[in-house]
């Protein structure tokens, strides 16, 4: 007899997705270790660039990180123009002196950074210069994170399910991290009643200019900690949810996800209605900053098919395994 799970039914898999949530948080002398590395190597940058500032992002500082994981950190220079082969290089050399391992200034790559290895924290960490938007898209995904436990507990389940599953692969054409998190932000501010707010469509409290783009949005997030309390969807319905949304209700062929405007936008008012050069928007989530970028830029014909049956797969076994836990996150 087949098992069909309806809304009642799915609360008896709560407790067994909150454990996995659990499992996949960093403990707390994890993100001791790092402080402490970031300490080291603010010391280390400040002799050498006095008005330099050094800034986490990325998994490490948005609250979406997995233990373990390398760390990313931005340096901010001010100097107006900024030769960053020439940084990273000095960068390399007073890291090298300063005994860091695994030293490697890597200049020309898309995003040019130095990799290095800690050896007392053992942590290993990459640094790019002026990446500031993505310092400022961590504060964005972190705020969120701090209005209801419900996004971190699907965000982390989400991950571990892409990571398991190997569609969270950006060179082999499926979504970063990033898009996830987006995805469930998104998700999350579309429940009714809703869960998470839009924090860009209301007053800012926090606002900073970056290379011509103007990040702004509410960033009060300790008045909003009561804000999703009214829905009482729990973590199992919510997975249900998300994963049902992303295999049978979302318009791939007219519509945009974005969480600036808490809603769902026509692709024909983006202008994302072909293909231009490499961005052919078969999935599309817009940055919240950047809001030409489409973060589903780099799925292509194929990819979209292996995501696609990857949600219909994760939605079919949420609506009929009796331990959906488990096959969920079966490694592909
Ligand atoms: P993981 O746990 O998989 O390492 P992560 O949060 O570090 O996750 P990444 O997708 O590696 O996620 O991205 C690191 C950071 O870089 C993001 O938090 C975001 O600030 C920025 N970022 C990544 N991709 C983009 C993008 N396409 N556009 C803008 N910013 C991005
Ligand atoms: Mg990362």
């Amino acid at each position: 007899k087949r098992y069909m799970a309806c809304r009642n039914d799915i609360h008896r898999h709560d407790a067994p997705f909150t454990a996995v949530f659990k499992s996949l948080i960093p403990a707390e002398e994890e993100l001791e270790k790092q402080k402490q590395l970031m300490a080291k190597l603010d010391s280390l940058v400040s002799k050498e660039w006095p008005n330099a500032k050094l800034y986490l992002y990325g998994s490490c500082a948005n609250s979406f990180g997995f233990p373990k994981s390398d760390i990313d950190v931005c340096l901010a220079i001010d100097d107006g123009d900024v030769n960053k082969s020439e940084i990273l290089l000095k960068l390399a050399d007073s890291l090298e002196s300063d005994n860091f391992q695994n030293v490697q200034a890597l200049t020309r790559a898309r995003v040019p950074i130095v990799k290095l290895m800690d050896p007392v924290t053992g942590i290993s960490c990459d640094i790019c210069i002026n990446n500031v938007l993505a310092v400022v898209n961590t504060k964005l995904l972190r705020d969120y994170s701090m209005i209801d436990i419900r996004l971190r507990q699907l965000a982390f389940i989400v991950k571990h399910w892409a990571k398991s599953r190997k569609v969270n692969e950006t060179y082999q054409g499926t979504l970063s991290s990033y898009a996830y998190v987006l995805m469930c932000i998104h998700y999350l501010q579309q429940r009714s009643p809703p869960i998470l707010p839009c924090l860009q469509e209301m007053e800012p409290t926090y606002s900073v200019r970056v290379d011509n783009i103007q990040c702004a949005y509410f960033d009060n997030v300790g008045r909003l900690s009561t804000f999703g309390s009214s829905n009482r969807e729990t973590i199992a319905e919510l997975v249900w949810g998300f994963f049902n949304y992303w295999a049978y209700g979302h318009d791939y062929a007219n519509t945009v996800v974005s969480v600036r405007t808490g809603s769902i936008l026509g692709k024909r008012e983006k202008d994302w209605t072909r293909r231009v050069g490499n961005d052919r928007h078969l999935i599309c989530i817009e940055d919240p900053f950047e809001t030409s970028h489409d973060l589903g830029r780099v799925v292509d014909k194929f990819s979209i098919r292996v995501l696609r049956e990857e949600f219909e797969r994760a939605a079919k076994i949420m609506h009929q395994d009796p331990n959906p836990c488990a096959k969920l996150f079966e490694p592909y």
